[in-house]
């Protein structure tokens, strides 16, 4: 499977860069995950929004929703008669009943609810869920390609649970909400470079990559931050399509 960051800010976009979003390809199966803001121009320099199989959200915060309504709005205006007998599925949880009805849109999407046990299905995919630690119901996703069983895992927006090392265990890659510098920001909502390392030392994940990244700072040096945690694997620093082969 092949992802492509689509945006890897924290928070708001910045310097032409957009917000947590994220596009999953297995084939010609396309999954978005989450929709932040400019997610959207930075999807279609990559691939028609309406060739878009599937939409898998982790919570609705704007940094990972912002786009969505436009999202509809193209599959509503751009789609041609004989496209619109198709709705794009979009999955989201339940706990926030406003945010997740707008999922539906008449004759263009369709929410459906995942839940924490969930062993859900998404057309290549299988994915199994983590609830976060986070101002709002959110949830990561233990993604596995049911073809090659490769595994990729998105924390979401978290702070450090320790739950995350069994649920990223030996994973191809780890997509970290890495929000915080070591020792900086309330880590209550977010984690810390050195603690997305720890994660990914303990999980023995092959691939780290940082994203949810600070606008400030030299992000560089959260890399260095994680790498004297986690020696074992690679450690990218997630921008605006970054493409990794998983
Ligand atoms: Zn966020
Ligand atoms: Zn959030």
């Amino acid at each position: 499977m092949r992802l492509t960051v689509l945006g890897f800010w924290g928070g708001y976009p910045t310097r032409n860069g957009g917000t947590s979003s994220y596009l999953l390809e297995s084939e010609d199966d396309h999954l978005l995950i989450d929709a932040g803001s400019a997610s959207l121009i930075s999807l279609e320099e990559v691939l028609d929004p309406l060739d878009l199989d599937a939409v898998l959200i982790s919570h609705y915060h704007y940094d990972h929703i912002a786009d969505l309504g436009v999202l509809q709005f193209t599959h509503q205006l751009k789609k041609s008669e004989k496209q619109r007998s198709s709705l794009l599925s979009i999955y989201g949880h339940q706990e926030d009943q406003e945010n997740f009805a707008r999922l539906t849109m008449e004759n263009v999407s369709l929410g459906k609810a995942y839940h924490e046990e969930d062993h859900l299905e998404i057309g290549p995919f299988e994915v199994t869920f983590m609830r976060t630690l986070h101002p709002v119901p959110c949830f990561a996703f233990r993604i596995k390609e049911k073809k090659t069983g490769k595994i990729l895992v998105f924390t979401a927006d978290s702070g450090y649970l320790e739950g995350f090392i069994p649920f990223a265990e030996d994973a191809d890659v780890l997509l970290a909400d890495t929000n915080f510098y070591e020792g900086t920001g309330n880590r209550q909502v977010h984690m810390s470079a050195d603690e997305v390392g720890k994660i990914a030392a303990e999980a023995k994940v092959k691939k780290l990559i940082l994203t949810h990244l600070p606008q400030e700072g030299n992000v560089e040096e959260l890399k260095h931050q994680a790498a004297a945690l986690y020696k074992d694997g690679e450690i990218l620093i997630a921008k605006k399509h970054l493409i990794v082969d998983i």
